[in-house]
């Protein structure tokens, strides 16, 4: 631009020229100022440390004791439900709480066994999913039949979910966290995440979403409370499950086929490996086991 030529430095400045005339006072002057400069970033460290030390703390998570009316957990294969919120829902549905579950897949990829066809892996699943749900106090378990690894964000699949939520009205939703970015995980557990999401809000609230719901089956929306992920990055909320993690681990080893599959160490069993999972969450918060979750509330 003209105005940034007519307003720059001379190459040269004028400074310059008079230490390229006397370069011994130049010297001296520049080894001052170094002086100076070292001085200031020294007082400023000094003042930073003094402002905030580095002392790292733990996160301090908010502690839910109420337990919902109504609860839904959305998830993507058999057995994803007991491992994500088993701890909770266990606890919750015995205190009374009306928890649906949304099976999402029919978990027809989920085995090493080459013996095994996809068919009768299917059925073997929807038993096992039928049994933990029934040991869990699960009222509502609804199946949908998309294949294993195939779940999509369409409007087929959105809608779906929606239904589920209009039918059953849950206040507290469940699902996997499809955010969380350490570590891998299933594709199938991203696209139930960011659908349920979607579905929460706002899909299943508004009216002229899924209009077909309301004018054809006699549905009414549904505003969702609260979401609660598991698996999060960075959970925020911590509940107890000290009197209910026997059960969820009882519920989890109802999916016989999927054992080989849940990698535990040789020796240990899955209730060992999820307890200390859980003891390590409840460190600091007095009680013995914990699971953790990212809660999003709606608006008033
Ligand atoms: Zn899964």
């Amino acid at each position: 631009m003209a105005s940034s030529w007519q307003t720059a430095r001379p190459a040269v400045s004028s400074a310059t020229l008079i230490n390229r005339r006397r370069p011994q006072l130049a010297a001296k002057k520049a080894a001052a100022k170094k002086k100076t400069a070292v001085k200031k970033v020294k007082a400023r460290n000094a003042s930073v440390t003094r402002r905030a030390p580095a002392i790292r703390t733990t996160p301090k998570l908010t502690v839910v004791t109420d337990v919902p009316d109504r609860a839904m957990v959305i998830f993507a294969h058999p057995d994803d439900a007991e491992i994500g919120s088993g701890g909770v829902i266990a606890r919750w549905a015995s205190a009374g709480c009306e928890v649906t579950y949304v099976l999402c897949t029919n978990g027809s990829a989920g085995t090493a066994d080459r013996s095994l066809t996809p068919e009768e892996l299917v059925d073997r699943r929807a038993a096992e999913q039928r049994a933990a749900a029934d040991f869990m106090g699960v009222k509502n378990l609804v199946m949908l039949p998309h294949p294993d690894g195939g779940l999509e964000d369409t409007r087929e699949f959105r809608g779906d979910i929606v239904r589920a939520i209009r039918t059953y009205r849950p206040h507290t939703v469940f699902a996997h966290d499809p955010y969380r970015f350490r570590g891998f995980q299933h594709r199938d557990h991203r696209a139930v995440g960011i659908v349920t999401t979607d579905a929460v809000y706002p899909f299943a609230r508004d009216h002229l979403h899924f209009p077909e719901h309301i004018v054809r089956e006699g549905l009414e929306p549904h505003k969702v409370r609260e979401l609660w992920y598991w698996g999060a990055d960075e959970p925020d909320v911590i509940v107890d499950v000290s009197a209910s993690i026997d059960k969820q681990i009882a519920a989890l080893v109802r999916h016989e086929s999927q054992m080989p599959g849940f990698n535990v160490p040789q020796g240990g069993t899955i209730g060992e490996r999820v307890k200390k999972g859980a003891a390590e969450l409840a460190r600091g918060y007095g009680f013995k086991h914990a699971a953790a979750f990212r809660r999003l509330i709606a608006r008033r």
